[in-house]
C-alpha cells in the first residue's frame, strides 16, 4: 500500500473539493472492524484511544454466521500474513460482544485477542482472572433440555451442549434458544457411532452432516465435537477435522440416574477449570443442573462455555487436538 501517494491524492482531492474554512474529517478504524469519522483535529485524540488513521490495508474477510461474507479490519503483525484470506465458515466464531451492547464478528483466531482488550463472548461479561467451569450436556437436545436453558438464562449462565445430529431437527427451538442465550452447540456426531470403530468416510460424514445440521438450524457454525463414548485415535482427531472436547469431571448420570448423585460428584470434585459432563436425554439430570447451576455460582464459579474456557486458559481449541482432564 503506497500510504504517501494515497495521502497525497487525499490531500489534493481534499483542497479540491472542500470549502476552505470546513475541517477536513478522517475515517478512522478500530482492530474490530468500526468505522467513525472524525474531525482532522480530533484524530490525535482517537489514536490515543487505539482508533487507526490507516489501518486499511490489512483486511481480511471472513463468513457471519449468516454465511454473508464481511471485511474486518486487523491491526496486529501476525495477521497481516493473512491478509486477502478468506475464513471458511468453521474457522469463524459467531459474536463477540462489548459492555454497551456492540456485537462483532471475530475469526476464531482472534477471539483471545479480544478477550483480553475486554470484549467477551456470548452474553455475559468474563472475568478471566476468576475461576470458571464449563458443563456440557450430552446426546440431546431432548425435552429436559428447555428447563436446563430456562435455569441457565435465568442465572446469565452459559453451558455447551454436544447434540446429536438426528435430534437437533426435532427440537429446532431449543437450539435457538441456546445460541440466543450464549450457549455453544457442539456436534456430538449424527447419530452416536464409535467413531474410532468408523470408516474414514463415515466419520467425515457423522460429523459434516451433524454440523450441518446444526448451521441450518442456528446459523453458528459448530467449532467443537465430543466423540461418543469419549473414543477416538489419531484417525478419528484427523478426519473429524475438530477440536475434540472430553472431560474432567464425569457425574455418570447415565448410569446412577440419580439426582443427588449427580449434584454430589460434581460437589466432590469441581475445580477451576473442570469440563462437567452430564447428559440432557436423562430426567433425574434436569433438577441436577437446576441445582448445580446456583450453587456453582456461589461458590465464585463462572459458568461458561467450551470455547470460552479454552479460549481463557489455552489460547484457543486446536483442530487435531483432544481437550480434557487438565487439558
Ligand atoms: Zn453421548
Amino acid at each position: 500500500m503506497h500510504f504517501l501517494s494515497i495521502f497525497l491524492a487525499a490531500i489534493i482531492s481534499c483542497y479540491a473539493l472542500t470549502p476552505v474554512f470546513a475541517e477536513k474529517s478522517v475515517t478512522m478504524y478500530a482492530s474490530d472492524g468500526r468505522t467513525i469519522s472524525v474531525l482532522e483535529s480530533e484524530v490525535g485524540l482517537y489514536g490515543s484511544l487505539g482508533w487507526y488513521e490507516h489501518i486499511y490495508d490489512v483486511t481480511v474477510s471472513m463468513h457471519n454466521p449468516n454465511g454473508e461474507l464481511e471485511s474486518v479490519y486487523v491491526d496486529d503483525a501476525p495477521q497481516k500474513l493473512k491478509e486477502g484470506y478468506t475464513y471458511a465458515k468453521s474457522e469463524t466464531t459467531q459474536l463477540m460482544f462489548s459492555d454497551d451492547g456492540r456485537v462483532i464478528y471475530v475469526p476464531n483466531v482472534q477471539v483471545p485477542a479480544y478477550m483480553s482488550v475486554n470484549w467477551h463472548r456470548c452474553g455475559g461479561k468474563l472475568d478471566l482472572s476468576r475461576p470458571m467451569v464449563a458443563l456440557t450436556f450430552d446426546d440431546g437436545p431432548a425435552k429436559y433440555t428447555d428447563a436446563i436453558l430456562s435455569c441457565l438464562e435465568k442465572y446469565n449462565a452459559r453451558a455447551t451442549f454436544f447434540v446429536q445430529g438426528k435430534n437437533a431437527s426435532r427440537y429446532p427451538e431449543t437450539l435457538k434458544h441456546a445460541v440466543n442465550i450464549g450457549c455453544e452447540i457442539g456436534n456430538h456426531t449424527w447419530s452416536h457411532v464409535n467413531l474410532s470403530k468408523s470408516s474414514a468416510e463415515d466419520i467425515k460424514s457423522q460429523i459434516s452432516s451433524t454440523n450441518n445440521a446444526i448451521y441450518e438450524i442456528t446459523g453458528v457454525y459448530p467449532k467443537l465435537f465430543r466423540p461418543p463414548g469419549g473414543a477416538y485415535n489419531g484417525s478419528v482427531l484427523e478426519k473429524a477435522n475438530m477440536p475434540a472436547i472430553m472431560w474432567s469431571v464425569d457425574t455418570l448420570d447415565w448410569k446412577t440416574r440419580d439426582t443427588q448423585k449427580t449434584i454430589s460428584s460434581v460437589k466432590n470434585s469441581v475445580k477451576d477449570g473442570s469440563i462437567i459432563l452430564m447428559h440432557d436425554i436423562h430426567a433425574p439430570t434436569q433438577p441436577a443442573a437446576e441445582q448445580l447451576i446456583p450453587y456453582l455460582l456461589k461458590q465464585g464459579y463462572q459458568l461458561v462455555t467450551v470455547s470460552e474456557l479454552l479460549d481463557a486458559r489455552k489460547g484457543g481449541a486446536q483442530i487435531g487436538k483432544a481437550y480434557g482432564n487438565g487439558y
